[in-house]
């Protein structure tokens, strides 16, 4: 079972939540899948059975699993709908910092979206949130960076400074429409770089340049 931990490997005392994600919120990923700039943070949820933090990941898929790094925020406050409105509360809200994969069947994400119906089968499935333990430590006033190697070679660099809608601006805008609570986890968008995991891939995510968490993917029959 699944259970949130900190960057030592001890858990932490909250019984994992939902996974709430942001879509488009670095302008080059934008561009890379040719969607346009959202004015407003694009969301989406994972339920908790999405995550998964072994080092070896093997998926249940019939299509290729596309890879996206994002900045994971655990939630460890109870935040009503509508509570949080100004900056200091939402970083009050924060209990750690982790890193995470937003894995996406992107075929199928593609014949959802041109449907226009939601995408949940293309996001949702078991093992599509794989993440790292948390960091208590968390800087409010400087930009914190992120990178993901694929096979040794620098995939995927992040930064809070890049993102279109920031921390503070998409927790209070999800707020506005649900409550957040301990154990939540809010995924903050990927930079550019993204693509397709093949068998055998090597992956690892570092969060100001120190390693948080490394997987090991293969997928259980031939694609
Ligand atoms: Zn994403």
């Amino acid at each position: 079972m699944y259970q949130h931990l900190d960057t030592n490997g001890s858990p932490i005392d909250f019984s994992p939540g939902k996974v709430i994600c942001v879509g488009r919120n670095y302008r080059e990923h934008c561009a890379e899948l040719e969607n346009e700039v959202p004015k407003m943070p694009l969301l989406f949820m994972k339920p908790e059975s999405a995550l998964v933090q072994d080092s070896n990941i093997e998926f249940n898929s019939d299509e290729p699993v596309h890879f996206e790094a994002e900045l994971a925020l655990l939630i460890g406050q109870t935040v009503k709908q509508g509570e949080l409105t100004d900056e200091s509360s939402c970083w009050d809200a924060i209990e750690g910092l982790g890193l995470a994969l937003d894995l996406t069947k992107r075929g199928m994400q593609s014949k959802l979206k041109a449907k226009g119906h939601p995408w949940e089968l293309a996001k949702a499935f078991d093992a599509s949130c794989p993440i790292s333990g948390f960091s208590s430590n968390i800087d409010r006033e400087n930009p914190i960076q992120f990178t993901m190697t694929l096979n040794g070679e620098l995939r995927q660099s992040g930064s809070t400074a890049q993102m279109i809608h920031s921390i503070p601006s998409v927790l209070i805008y999800m707020n506005q429409h649900f409550s957040l609570k301990p154990g939540d986890v809010v995924l903050t968008g990927t930079p550019e770089g993204v693509g397709e995991i093949k068998h055998g891939d090597q992956m690892i995510l570092s969060l100001n340049e120190r390693e948080l968490a490394s997987f090991s993917f293969s997928y259980r029959q031939a694609i």
